[in-house]
């Protein structure tokens, strides 16, 4: 299978739609970015990165990081996460607070922001929010094998003066006991984590060691034991694109992790990992060609979990 002819054939077919979708504005710093941007990064599990567009364009993770922090989260307390998380999709909004009132404050799955909200909560645990930022950073830098990777700060403090529901999520689930620290400092930790600026290419290696039993055949670092790897990528499956997700695994059938920055990270386990970005949305939050392009992919290289 020929995957840069792939990758080029996608960037081709989706120049004509450059710009659809809508760039998220309630974050002030990421509604600035220009939307006809597009980029994609494969990685194999071989360890050959293919790319094109602007896969070397850096980009604001946003909520792919919260993939990431549940990693970091579950080496820390293990199966303990899940008696403050549940692992169900919610049908929701990303940052819904309906649900948390019936369910006492214990958020449907870690992939929605109440949910991340609280892994936040998990990391900082014995730390100083500093260094717990200081440590997932570290960590992103360990899983993509890049000590270049940076956290872009205006974009923290941009959401750190606008994140009204954030703060609205946090203070009521501090309110049923479910946060065990400051709100302000669960809420740095959050914004942090999701400002980290990574691209397509870093991206793709930062998430392969999901796509490689949780370990990084590039570097043989391990993250996490076969069996970890498989349920963050069920998780992603289920819950990885909030009330998208049926969707998403309907039409890609790959498990997938957005961000309003318009990334999005797709695990074909056992072969690749890929990163697309484009910051145009679609109607619930997710990017718009970035999803176009993850269905082309998946079509073209036959790689959906539910068969070819
Ligand atoms: N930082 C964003 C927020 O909390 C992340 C949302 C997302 O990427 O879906 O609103």
């Amino acid at each position: 299978m020929d995957l840069q002819a792939i990758v080029d054939d996608i960037v081709r077919e989706l120049e004509p739609r450059l710009g659809e979708g809508k760039v998220a504005d309630y974050i002030p710093e990421l509604a600035r970015i220009d939307p006809k941007q597009f980029g994609i990064a494969i990685t194999t599990v071989e360890g050959q990165t293919y790319k094109a567009g602007d896969a070397e364009t850096s980009f604001s993770i946003q909520s792919i990081s919260k993939v990431f922090m549940l990693t970091l989260a579950l080496g820390k307390a293990g199966e303990g996460v899940w008696n403050r998380v549940g692992r169900e999709p919610s049908g929701s909004a990303f940052n819904s607070i309906v649900q948390l009132e019936h369910e006492h404050g214990i958020p449907r799955n870690p992939f929605i922001n109440a949910g991340a909200i609280v892994v936040a909560d998990m990391v900082l645990a014995g730390h100083a929010p500093r260094e717990a930022i200081g440590e997932y950073l570290r960590f992103m830098r360990y899983v993509a094998d890049d000590e270049t990777l940076s956290i872009d700060e205006k974009v923290a403090q941009s959401e750190q003066k606008t994140g009204y529901r954030n703060f609205a999520l946090a203070n009521f689930m501090r309110g049923f006991g479910n946060l065990h620290h400051p709100v302000e400092h669960v809420l740095g930790v959050y914004f942090h984590q999701c400002a980290l600026a990574l691209s397509c290419v870093q991206l793709s290696h930062a998430g392969l060691y999901l796509a490689h039993r949780g370990t990084n055949p590039l570097t043989g670092f391990s993250v996490v034991s076969p069996k970890r790897a498989r349920r963050i990528n069920a998780l992603m499956m289920m819950c990885g694109h909030y009330d998208g997700s049926g969707d998403f695994a309907f039409h890609v059938g790959l498990p997938g992790k957005s961000g309003v920055g318009g990334g999005i990270l797709a695990v074909a386990p056992g072969k690749a990992s890929i990163a697309v970005w484009s910051p145009g949305l679609n109607k619930v939050g997710n990017s718009a060609l970035g999803s176009v392009a993850l269905e082309m992919l998946a079509t073209k290289t036959g790689w959906s979990v539910f068969g070819t």
